[in-house]
């Protein structure tokens, strides 16, 4: 049996510009366990310009399975299946799939010595049951597995399309995917050769963001601009692809198309624009008490320790969370200022930051206090947030994190 050459050395063959997600598994369909694999590997593909057709999740059943590769390869130019290549009979994305292009599977010789090695050096025999993750069919190139027994298969089609098969388990499909098969579809032509940026604002609602940018540039087709509402960030999202001509010649390149549209909404959203990417609220905290060569000290209440969970990761903040029979003060009444400095003296550092929060029954007041004793300055923050319960502390940390930054930012 010849294997294939490895896709990477192959060229471009089909733009891959569509793509359908296929996870595989009775658990899923079950409700017993949720489909993480679609929503990371539609992300990956998305802001890299592939046009996600379907997500779909499938029962373990070989009729089901195949008709949906089939349907799926004969409609968008990437299928990439997770789930259902374990060892057990449950376990046929393989058998599915070989049947969906017409091929019969056969074990590979090289992943057969691969996988009685694995089994070896663990002082085990390899089951019968697992030979089956040795399978390979002609038009397939086995991916490599670095956490586990089961290759994924990269699937080449006549046609050019392509079906790539992974590991339902995350931590064994995630690095297969970024590590061997990005780099393979990325050498085949990925996407539109878009480009994407975020812009993360803080202090302003959807629907004043959507107004002050204007159903013109919303509904526009390049760059695509649009807002997404997450719990700690109001996110707009650029996009461009190359702008081009009748004849096809790129008039003005994605990059450039991007630069001018990042530049217009960052201005027309000044002051509220924050950060960018990935940008967390811990990262800003770090970045701002680095730049103001500060530690700081906090103590929250009423809030469930939202703040010091949002700032775990910050190594120049003291938590103090009071629990208990502590009763949450009344923000409106409550010494924020004098918290602030106490905390801060008691932590023996340059900052503190003190907050409480209370769910009043309509909505969440908080008050919030930087103080810095040894320099002799305090700044108050007093806000009502509409969310209630959970996801009302929640925000209350993130406006008390905000307001650090701010705070931090502008002071001496
Ligand atoms: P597999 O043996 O490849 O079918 O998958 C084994 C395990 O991977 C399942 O029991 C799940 O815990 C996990 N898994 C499978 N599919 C998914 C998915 N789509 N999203 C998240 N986890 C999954
Ligand atoms: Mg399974």
């Amino acid at each position: 049996m010849t294997t294939p050459t490895d896709p990477l050395g192959a060229g471009p063959r089909r733009p891959l510009r569509t793509a359908e997600l296929l996870a595989v598994g009775s658990e899923l369909t079950a409700g017993e366990t949720r489909d993480t694999n679609g929503g990371e590997l539609a992300r990956s593909l998305a802001v890299r310009g592939v046009g996600i057709r379907r997500i779909i999740a499938l029962p373990d059943d070989l009729a089901l399975v195949t008709a949906a590769v089939a349907e799926a390869l004969a409609s968008v130019d990437l299928v990439v299946t997770t789930g259902g290549l374990g060892p057990t009979p449950d376990d046929l994305t393989r058998e599915a799939v070989a049947a969906a292009v017409g091929e019969a599977p056969a074990v590979d010789a090289a992943l057969e010595a691969w996988l009685r090695d694995l089994f070896a050096r663990r002082g085990a025999r390899l089951p019968e049951f697992n030979l089956k993750q040795a399978w390979r069919i002609p038009s397939a190139t086995a991916i490599p597995n670095p956490n586990g027994t089961a290759p994924g298969w990269w699937v080449d089609r006549p046609d050019g399309r392509v079906a790539v098969l992974l590991p339902g388990p995350p931590r064994e499909m995630r690095p297969m995917w970024r590590d061997w098969v990005v780099p393979r579809l990325s050498a085949r032509g990925l996407g539109d050769g878009r480009l994407v940026r975020t812009l993360r604002t803080y202090g302003i609602g959807e629907s004043s963001v959507a107004e002050i940018l204007g159903e013109p540039m919303l509904r526009a087709a390049n760059p695509i601009v649009a807002t997404y509402a997450r719990a700690d960030w109001l996110d707009v999202r650029i996009s461009a692809v190359d702008e081009r001509d009748a004849g096809d010649r790129v008039t003005r390149p994605a990059a450039e198309v991007l630069e001018v549209a990042t530049a217009d909404v960052r201005a027309r959203l000044e002051g509220f624009v924050r950060a960018e990417g990935e940008t967390s609220w811990a990262d800003l905290v770090a970045g701002a008490a680095e730049r103001a060569g500060v530690r700081i000290a906090i103590i929250e209440l009423g809030t469930g320790g939202a703040l010091g969970d949002l700032l775990a990761e910050v190594a120049a903040v003291e938590r103090d969370v009071a629990y208990g029979p502590r009763t949450t003060p009344d923000p409106s009444t409550w010494p924020a200022e004098a918290e602030a400095e106490a905390v801060a003296r008691d932590a023996r550092v340059e900052v503190g930051l003190a907050l409480a929060a209370h769910d009043d029954g309509t909505q969440t007041v908080l008050r919030a206090a930087v103080a810095a004793p040894r320099a002799g300055w305090a700044r108050t923050l007093d806000l009502r947030l509409f969310p209630r319960g959970p996801h009302g502390r929640f925000r209350a940390g993130v406006a008390a994190a905000a307001f650090l930054v701010e705070v931090l930012g502008a002071e001496p």
